[in-house]
């Protein structure tokens, strides 16, 4: 074991601090990193705050992060993808029992023993595991991703969760040439979704809550921008989409997009809001709609979208903060005040920005 340092939270209502957290010597089939960058998700936040109690409570103290960017330090003896210096990437799963059907397929997020990054009961520790705001993290090979070297690392590193959950939904509903796809919120998630859409030839919408954030959504490859508030403009779209992805972080009323989807079109959600959705059967049933869910993506295909991305020159659009400025940037991510990911530069931890 080594120490590492670490910001963690230790209470809900508490602001993140700094806390020194142990990383295992790495293992046989282990790749330790150290840790360059690491994005802010909606969910470390609604985690580090236990806004999901009854479906994954927190247990403190909770090191959140889920978008890490870093290069390897160390080997264990079997590995054999990747060398030391190597620059590498870790999304939200760390583990699965690898056996299964789901794991077999390539779909390890859908594994009953998945182990995400954080918060999740962890084998080696006897505890939970501990996320990406930190010096480093010890990490299977096989959850370990190759990062394109065209990407620039701070804006790549969103893609291992944000990028991950758009581009899945979006390639399992085939959206392609023409398609016409809303994306419902324009944060983390939404404004990637808008950037992986738009490079898959789709007719892109961005549906928003945020008038002001019209130009960015034209800018990011929307073809155009519906202010959901405005009921006139969700009048005119009724019954048109053949897909919208929901990626609304808080609660909303999902009937008024179920009401956009033209006869068997899909909703998938990917937004986590902690409260219940209240649907009548009427939203499903005219028109044969769908509404369905969807969790972040398997190895394979994190892979797969990480070249999609390389050879799209697709990144996000971010804020590189230090960690000192994390409990700011959660309280503008609260209110969605966000350009459009904040990433943070591990350097500041180190002492070294
Ligand atoms: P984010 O950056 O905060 O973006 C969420 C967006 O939702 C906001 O920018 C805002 O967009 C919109 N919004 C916020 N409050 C709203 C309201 N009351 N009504 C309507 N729209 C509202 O968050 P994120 O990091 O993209 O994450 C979004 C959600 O996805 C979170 O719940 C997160 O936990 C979840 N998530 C799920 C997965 C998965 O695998 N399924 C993976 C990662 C994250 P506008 O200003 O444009 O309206
Ligand atoms: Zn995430």
């Amino acid at each position: 074991m080594y120490k590492v340092k670490a910001y963690a939270a230790t209470h809900p209502a508490s602001p993140l601090a700094p806390l020194a957290i142990e990383r295992r010597d790495p293992t046989a089939t282990d790749v330790r990193i150290e840790i360059l960058f690491c994005g802010v998700c909606h969910s470390d936040l609604h985690q580090v705050r236990d806004e999901w109690h009854g479906a994954m409570p927190t247990v403190y103290p909770c090191v959140p992060g889920h978008e890490i960017i870093g290069r390897v330090t160390a080997v264990g003896s079997q590995v054999t993808r990747f060398k030391s210096g190597d620059l590498v990437g870790v999304g939200c799963l760390v583990d699965s029992d690898g056996t299964c059907a789901q794991c077999r397929a390539g779909l390890e997020q859908l594994c009953a023993a998945a182990v995400l990054t954080y918060n999740s009961p962890d084998k080696h520790s006897g505890g939970v595991t501990l996320g990406g705001y930190a010096e480093s993290i010890v990490v299977d090979e096989r959850f370990v991703l190759r990062i394109p070297s065209s990407l620039d690392p701070a804006a790549a590193a969103p893609l291992l969760c944000a990028g991950i959950t758009t581009y899945s939904p979006l390639r399992r509903a085939r959206v392609g040439r023409g398609t016409k796809v809303g994306i419902v919120g324009l944060g983390g998630l939404g404004h990637m979704g808008v950037k992986i859409a738009h490079a898959l030839g789709a007719h892109v919408h961005v549906l928003t809550t945020s008038p002001g954030k019209r130009s960015d959504a034209l800018r990011l490859g929307a073809d155009e921008v519906i202010v959901t508030r405005d009921s006139e403009q969700m009048r005119r779209h009724a019954g048109t989409f053949e897909f919208i992805l929901d990626t609304v972080s808080a609660e909303h009323d999902i009937n008024a997009y179920l009401n956009l989807l033209r006869p068997d079109g899909n909703i998938t959600l990917v937004g986590a809001p902690s409260q219940p959705f209240t649907i009548p059967a009427f939203s499903l049933l005219m028109g044969r709609r769908s509404l369905s869910g969807s969790v972040i993506g398997g190895l394979p295909e994190t892979q797969e979208m990480l070249e999609f991305c390389a050879e799209h020159a697709i990144t996000a659009d971010v804020e590189v903060i230090p960690i000192q400025r994390i409990n700011a940037a959660f309280e503008r991510l609260q209110r969605s005040d966000v350009k459009y990911r904040f990433v943070i530069d591990m350097a500041s931890l180190r002492g070294l920005a």
